[in-house]
């Protein structure tokens, strides 16, 4: 077993059954052992790959998405350009790059970014090169809020902790993690737990339905949507539902296989689908206008991926085929094109920005 897995095993002797949401974040984000604190996960190399380690072209539309909302704000002259989740670095130093043909945008951007990992802040810093400064964040509540705020999250909300809940008989059951000997295993909470914690659509689902939630997830949208009230916008962008679903998408990942999320804690990565229709509601009660969520390949295809690849093929000749096949990767529903999906948040009142 691993550290963290030992850490868990000691948690759980001491304390009983652990929630999912608790497995996840000690998994992830634990300050030693944690799965993100302790790697960089990211590449081919690694366990995962994004779609900004994908194609360039993929931060560079964000860029010019995020540019288009700042100037129909009127162009303000100081921003924060805040990103969650940052990973390699590799969408800011793109969308940083697309805006150098504003360069009020980048004179106006002040960059923060939230993460959880000292091994991926360092790899953020050497993205960005030295040509922008930036100010990171354990989370979003020290951000500063003190003027108009454009945020973007890539694959930052399905690694926040979910709640998983069993349908019985009569009631609803937590799922948790226990302890059969010295093995980590799957169980459920004998008594029953209130069923204002499953959303009101699917309350009625049929016994042994498995619902998922996320209030993590949800504060944080609350909070971000906070800061839009009078101006500023943000891009989400994640794969998952558009709406509320039962079924289990709990998931491990290592060396880009499947693995079994208990097997070695901290040494796979943890994910869920997201639930849009929890991020938008979160949002909308916040007082944020909510687009979406568009397909990735809708969202994308709008902003006129195809054209901007032709382009860097016909500027880079023998890289053509390869540009193709990551335009295909991103915008294909068979890979990351229906799946993954975006939502955007605006103030109150605003136009349908464009890729919606
Ligand atoms: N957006 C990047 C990386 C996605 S991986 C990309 O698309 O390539 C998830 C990222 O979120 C990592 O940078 C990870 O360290 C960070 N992260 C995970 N859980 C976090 C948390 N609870 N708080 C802040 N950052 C977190």
């Amino acid at each position: 077993m691993t550290a963290l897995g030992d850490h868990l095993k000691r948690l759980i002797r001491q304390n009983g059954p652990i929630s999912i949401a608790t497995f996840m974040a000690e998994a992830l984000a634990h300050a030693e052992h944690g799965y993100y604190t302790s790697r960089d996960p990211l590449g081919a190399k690694g366990d995962f790959v994004t779609a900004p380690e994908v194609s360039q072209i993929f931060g560079e539309l964000i860029g010019v998405w995020l540019i288009d909302a700042w100037e129909r704000q009127g162009a303000p002259e100081k921003i924060i350009l805040c990103e969650l989740g940052p990973g390699r670095g590799t969408l800011m130093a793109d969308i940083l790059r697309a805006g150098r043909v504003r360069p009020n945008f980048l004179n106006a951007a002040q960059v923060h970014f939230v993460e959880v990992s000292p091994a991926l802040r360092a790899r953020q810093e050497a993205a960005l090169g030295g040509s922008h400064k930036a100010t990171w964040h354990t989370t979003l509540t020290s951000v500063p809020s003190d003027r108009l705020s454009f945020f973007v999250a890539n694959e930052f909300f399905d690694a926040l902790p979910i709640r998983q809940f069993i349908r019985g008989e009569s009631k609803w059951h937590e799922r948790n993690i226990g302890l059969d000997n010295d093995r980590l295993i799957f169980g459920v909470t004998r008594d029953g737990v209130p069923e204002e914690l499953v959303p009101p659509s699917l309350r009625q689902a049929p016994t042994g339905s498995l619902v998922e939630t996320r209030t993590a997830a949800d504060a944080i949208v609350s909070d971000i949507a906070a800061r839009l009230t009078s101006g500023g916008a943000a891009l989400l962008i994640d794969y998952g539902y558009e709406r509320h679903a039962v079924g289990d998408t709990f998931q491990a990942m290592k060396a880009h296989a499947f693995t079994d999320p208990l097997l070695e804690p901290g040494e796979a990565d943890l994910t869920a689908h997201v639930d849009f229709e929890a991020l938008a509601a979160a949002a909308q009660n916040a007082g944020t206008s909510v687009f979406g969520p568009a397909t990735q390949a809708g969202f994308l295809t709008a902003l006129g991926i195809n054209l901007r690849a032709e382009r860097l093929a016909a500027a880079n000749p023998t890289k053509a085929d390869a540009i193709q096949k990551d335009v295909e990767r991103l915008t294909s529903p068979l890979q990351m094109g229906s799946l993954f999906k975006v939502l955007a948040l605006l103030p109150q009142g605003a136009q349908r920005p464009p890729g919606f």
